[in-house]
């Protein structure tokens, strides 16, 4: 008997020492692009990375900021290539709107969303409250 009980405060000690961020997901943490520019190129270095992070497909990140920015990109393995020199902190703040637009749920704050189509409508799925939105 006295056995179980010192498992189960040791059960308690343990949950409570875990740190309430691992507990609860609480601040999702904008991922950043890591960049430099070559000649009149601005390389990506963690894109992939990063369009994992936010379960985003590569391709759809990608064309955003082609569209976005008016310059051609092309991903190269773990990397996006943009045609132009970027200077400032501009993908990233793309980044944030692309985040804020299509992986953000509305109602919870939390990243943890798909995408769903049905013709020619989008929505965001939350995956943690279970709101859907339509994009526009
Ligand atoms: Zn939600």
């Amino acid at each position: 008997m006295s056995s179980d009980k010192n498992y189960e405060q040791l059960l308690d000690d343990v949950y409570s020492n875990l740190p309430k961020r691992a507990m609860s997901g609480e601040r999702f943490e904008m991922p950043k692009f890591e960049y430099f520019t070559e000649g009149n190129k601005t390389i990506i270095k963690n894109f992939k990375a990063v369009a994992e992070k936010i379960r985003r497909d590569p391709q759809f990140i990608s064309k955003y900021l082609s569209k976005e920015l008016a310059v051609p990109v092309e991903i190269k393995t773990e990397r996006l290539i943009l045609q132009r020199r970027l200077t400032g902190d501009i993908l990233n703040k793309k980044l944030e709107e692309l985040v804020l637009k299509y992986v953000m749920c509305k109602e919870c704050k939390r990243p943890d969303t798909h995408i769903e189509e049905s013709g020619r409508i989008r929505n965001i799925i939350c995956e943690s409250c279970g709101a859907r939105a339509a994009i526009r």
